[in-house]
């Protein structure tokens, strides 16, 4: 397996192609907008026809290539269906002169504990709502690796202040569900660079007041 992450539009947004063996692939989060960004996203498919998107929510930078892909190549797009009404939500900024992405594409719904198999590899549909209602983050044990989009970054959480967000899901998303799984897991974010859990259960400054410190020593002065 190998990862290429392409960071794209106004609000740089990482789009991530996953290859995986024998000329597959499948795409995470495609926020490709301009020609130019389109043009190397699909030149990194090197003449493969992707199996599938992987969306982690519905925020528009991670959604602009999502239409073409499927227009492409007729594949599935699978988001939670709880992130719908966030994409209902783009036609009220269009009218502020933002690009908004093109809704030409049918979204296959995914639930909690869902496992979507593509480029030889199961990932598992985790719903971590807060930052958005349909949050979700793509596990593939096999590989030790997670999509987390806007949920978890490193060094930082996804902002909650955005139409539907709700911090307290957030931080229950993080600490009950992902800080559960393995912590060597490598975490791949909607935004900036990569960490793992364990790194950012032990040093995330955002999670810190919801972990238990350990007891500093008393001091024995006798000694
Ligand atoms: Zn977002």
């Amino acid at each position: 397996m190998e990862i290429k992450k392409f960071v794209v539009n106004m609000l740089q947004e990482n789009t991530y192609v996953v290859y995986g063996e024998g000329y597959s692939c499948v795409v995470v989060d495609p926020g490709f907008l301009s020609d130019e960004e389109a043009r190397i996203v699909l030149a990194s498919l090197e003449g493969r026809k992707p199996e599938a998107v992987l969306l982690t929510h519905g925020h528009m930078d991670h959604v602009y290539g999502a239409a073409r892909l499927q227009r492409n190549y007729g594949i599935p797009v699978y988001m939670s269906e709880e992130d719908v009404k966030t994409m209902d939500y783009y036609d009220r900024v269009a009218k502020f002169g933002i690009k908004v992405p093109d809704r030409n594409f049918t979204v296959t719904p995914i639930l909690d504990g869902d496992t979507v198999s593509a480029a030889g590899i199961s990932f598992k549909v985790i719903t971590t709502p807060g930052h958005s209602p349909g949050s979700v983050c793509w596990y593939a044990p096999s590989e030790g690796i997670i999509f987390t989009g806007d949920t978890l970054f490193a060094g930082a959480i996804g902002r909650t202040d955005l139409i539907y967000g709700e911090y307290d899901d957030e931080i229950r998303s993080i600490m009950d569900k992902l800080m559960a799984l393995d912590p060597a897991t490598v975490i791949y974010p909607g935004h900036g660079g990569t960490s793992t859990l364990g790194v950012e259960g032990a040093t995330n400054p955002f999670l810190e007041p919801f972990n238990e410190r350990e007891e500093i020593p008393e001091l024995n002065e006798n000694v």
